[in-house]
């Protein structure tokens, strides 16, 4: 396992109580001195749980597992045909095309967490959902934080005070994560996506679902297709009144491999009321709303305004466990046993990914000298 050397990266790829998992599939595991540090696991817990700590870990490896990409200077120390299992962004403006040019060049197999296809028999690897599921609640809990009122209905012998009024945009993964956890809190949730099958989505969290006037706009493999910026522009209209009304405001939509779609303007939150609040997952990449600052909070007209950056990593401990419990399950499609250890055989296991399958093909970038990634090969071209 390589330690994470990206700024404000706090996630790690191998958890000590999953380092068992990988022995079991035959690997030595082997991390660098430090590397669970992000996620305070200490080197004696890993070499505890049966892996050792080596500055040298890179060198040999037949496989490196991380959360973000490796950096250009340790991918040059790794060996000819060693495969890498990381986040690997090849869309987007957060594209990584010198790197991936890099790892071809180096003949390395790069495989994208991002990539895995979004099939049933992938879920047990699926790092955006995993991610996605603690950034939602991460953002509920930060706009929980912000706000200087209770969340939930109170009736005392002081009197009733109202609960808050939350609006979600988005209601992927993150978002039916951040309408659970401030439905939990108690707050009166109100919730719009693009996406048709996501109105029931969000009643079934106890949201309301807000329906607007407009198309729907279902893409491929269930997700949300880009908006004409004359819908964009109706969609802000219709969903001004929401917003102005409510207390706090999450937004989570994305489209995939392209930069975040502006829902919300800067006039639109100055609608507002004194102590509201907004928190903006999507800074990170564009911003749904306009004049988020990821990592920062800013204020427009009345309201504080929380830019998301690298969200995830704020919970490193079960965002590391969840990721790490990903990588061990694609692992495992990686790898073949080569005896069943009866009649006296060793059991073993051979790393040997099978390009022809549909997840290994899917999240596959380089292999053998080559970026095996259509849309990233032409990109490069
Ligand atoms: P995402 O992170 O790409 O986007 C978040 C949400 O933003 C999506 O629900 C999208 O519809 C919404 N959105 C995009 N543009 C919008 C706009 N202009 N206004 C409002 N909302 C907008 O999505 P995700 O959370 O990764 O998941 C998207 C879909 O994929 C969901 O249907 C989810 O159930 C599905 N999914 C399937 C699997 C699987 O089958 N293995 C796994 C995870 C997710």
């Amino acid at each position: 396992m390589a330690r994470e050397t990206r700024d404000g990266e706090t996630r790690v790829a191998m958890v000590p109580e999953l380092v068992g998992r990988l022995t079991a599939l035959g690997y030595e595991v082997v991390v660098e001195p430090d590397a669970g540090r992000g996620a305070l696991h200490t080197d004696d817990d890993y070499v505890a749980a049966g892996a050792t700590v080596d500055p040298a870990a890179l060198d040999d490896a037949d496989l490196v597992v991380s959360v973000q990409p490796l950096a250009t200077h340790a991918a040059r120390r790794l060996r000819r045909g060693t495969t890498t299992v990381s986040f690997l962004p090849v869309g987007g403006p957060s594209a990584e095309l010198g790197l991936v040019a890099d790892l071809r060049d180096l003949g390395v197999t790069s495989l994208a967490m991002e990539l895995v296809p979004r099939i049933s028999r992938a879920q047990s690897m699926d790092a955006l959902s995993s991610q996605s599921l603690v950034s939602g609640y991460r953002c509920a809990i930060v706009a929980a934080g912000l706000l200087r009122r209770f969340l939930p209905l109170n009736m005392t012998a002081a009197g009733t005070v109202q609960p808050a009024d939350v609006v979600v945009l988005g209601a992927g993964v993150a978002g039916l994560q951040a309408i659970a956890t401030t439905k939990r809190l108690g707050a009166v949730v109100r919730a719009y996506d693009v996406r048709a099958a996501a109105a029931e989505e969000i009643r079934s969290m106890g949201a309301k679902a807000i329906e607007l006037d407009l198309e729907t706009l279902e893409g491929a493999g269930g997700y949300a297709r880009e908006m004409t910026e004359e819908r964009a522009a109706r969609q802000r209209e219709l969903l001004t009144p929401y917003i102005a009304a409510a207390d706090a405001l999450i937004t989570t939509a994305a489209v995939p491999g392209r930069q975040a779609p502006v829902l919300v303007t800067a006039a639109m939150v100055e609608q507002m009321r004194p102590g509201s609040v907004v928190v903006d997952l999507a800074a990170d990449s564009g911003g749904n709303v306009e004049g988020s600052v990821p990592g920062e909070v800013v204020r427009i007209g009345n309201a504080q305004v929380w830019g998301g950056r690298n969200v995830p990593a704020q919970m490193p401990g079960p965002a590391s466990r969840l990721y790490a419990q990903n990588v061990v399950n694609l692992v495992a499609l990686l790898t073949r046993a080569t005896d069943d250890g009866r009649d006296g055989g060793d059991g073993g296991h051979t790393l040997d990914p099978d390009f022809d399958d549909e997840i290994v093909a899917g999240a596959c970038v380089t292999h053998d000298g080559v970026v095996r990634h259509e849309p990233t090969r032409l990109a490069l071209e």
